[in-house]
């Protein structure tokens, strides 16, 4: 059998996934990277420790992708979670799963992921082309005939596997560029907009707060008659805004409302174990036991310090009041307040700081299948660069292999 010449761009988790298939099925393999090194953006993931997939079940699995999950459910029978799990642990990496079933290397550090992954390349003798750039593709016939990198030479290839990744963090070199070559060559790209990205707010007091993290509460965002309702967790505030894994994870619905010029704000909740009423009693009997403490001293127990000030200036409470002075209406006051403080969104960040892209080539025009395109034979896609995006957790990166392996083995056995 004569092998194919198959040509990966993009040395991501998705791109090095679908080169390492595509050369396990004894092809001739050539992955074009336009940086010096493998997975600048994978280096990065979890921290650095690299959150690489989530031990939950599939249908779970695809929840976590409220616009692509169906899409992603043939890629994922192929080459799921355990399957990645075992690529790694079978050459000699150890995982551990932490908190809400999120798998890292016993490592802690991504560049175990990327050193495996590595080698693997080379055990599969693809050949690897850094620091060459895909420029545009050469189609013939509705069919792929090559590449055209750096300035203008000419890459021939049987196949060409497309793994360019999204349009944030554009410094690891995933800037979007390749979605603009698809774009000319005849595919849809769905909007892109920021994923798992922080918020920011009307009000300044983000600026006097950044870098408080507040712990155990939950937070609704609002516009209209909708809502989304989070978790109990964790909420940060960045100078202009607010992030940490409650605003992330609820950050593309947001983003969405915004785009269509919907007023948005979110109420955060500091207490979601206690009710009102519970909230009140609770206070009334600190009153009761220390009526001539000052209510500042007080509220302490209830807020950070950083918070207090703010939350006495919004309520119009004098910081020097002693408990016993405090009037029924001022209590109510700072109760609501800290049952729902309310803070109007103006806009997300900026794409390139979100975690994510959410939009790409857009699915109608991608065979679930193959992850071959609909519109020109020999291309294929995988990763970021589709429209697929999920919420943190090792989603995306489980995406990115499996969408890979499934791209590889289409594009190396057909
Ligand atoms: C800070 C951060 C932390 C993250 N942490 C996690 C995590 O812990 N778990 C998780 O599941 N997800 C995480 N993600 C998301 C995850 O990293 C991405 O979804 C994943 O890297 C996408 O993989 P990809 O292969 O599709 O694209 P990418 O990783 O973006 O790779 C694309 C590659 O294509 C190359 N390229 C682009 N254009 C060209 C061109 N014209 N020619 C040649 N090469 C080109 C780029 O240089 C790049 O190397 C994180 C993201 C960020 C930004």
């Amino acid at each position: 059998m004569q092998k194919k010449k198959i040509v990966v761009v993009g040395a991501g988790p998705a791109g090095m996934m679908a080169a390492i298939k595509a050369g396990s099925l004894g092809q001739d393999v050539i992955l074009v990277e336009k940086n010096s090194i493998l997975g600048n953006k994978l280096l990065l993931s979890g921290k650095g420790r690299c959150n690489l997939t989530n031990a939950c079940e599939l249908d779970l699995f695809l929840e976590r992708f409220p616009k692509s999950g169906q899409f992603l459910r043939d890629a994922f029978k192929k080459f799921f979670n355990q399957d990645l799990m075992s690529f790694f642990q079978e050459r000699g990496l150890e995982l551990k799963v932490e908190r809400q079933l999120r798998v890292f290397p016993v490592t802690d550090r991504s560049t175990s992921i990327v050193d495996i992954l590595k080698e693997e390349l080379l055990k599969q003798n693809v050949k690897i082309m850094f620091k060459f750039k895909l420029i545009d593709i050469l189609i013939k016939n509705n069919s792929v005939k090559g590449i055209y990198i750096n300035d203008g030479e000419l890459v021939y290839c049987d196949k060409l596997i497309l793994a360019t990744g999204g349009a944030s963090y554009s410094f690891t070199g995933s800037t979007g560029e390749g979605l603009a070559i698809v774009k000319k060559i005849g595919h849809e790209i769905v909007t892109l907009l920021p994923g798992l990205i922080p918020l920011d707010t009307k009000e300044d007091y983000p600026r006097i707060l950044k870098g408080l993290t507040l712990k155990n509460i939950s937070i609704k965002f609002c516009t209209g008659k909708l809502e989304l309702i989070s978790e109990v967790g964790e909420l940060l505030f960045t100078g202009t805004g607010i992030s940490g894994p409650l605003v992330l994870t609820l950050s593309a619905k947001v983003v969405d409302w915004l785009s269509q010029k919907k007023d948005v704000y979110v109420q955060i909740d500091l207490k979601p174990g206690l009710t009102y009423e519970q909230l009140d009693a609770r206070l009334l009997r600190e009153f009761k036991a220390n009526p001539k403490k000052g209510f500042k001293k007080i509220a302490k127990s209830l807020l950070p310090l950083k918070l207090i000030d703010i939350f006495l200036k919004l309520t119009n409470i004098d910081p020097f009041k002693k408990a016993n002075q405090l009037t029924q209406k001022e209590r109510n006051d700072f109760v609501s307040l800290l049952k729902c403080w309310r803070l109007v969104i103006s806009s997300s960040r900026p794409i390139e700081e979100g975690m994510v892209t959410q939009g790409g080539v857009s699915l109608k025009e991608i065979n679930p299948r193959t992850m071959e395109s609909r519109i020109i034979k020999g291309l294929y896609f995988c990763g970021e660069m589709i429209d697929v995006d999920a919420d943190t957790g090792g989603f995306n990166l489980q995406a990115a292999f499996s969408t890979g392996y499934l791209a590889g083995e289409s594009a190396g056995s057909t």
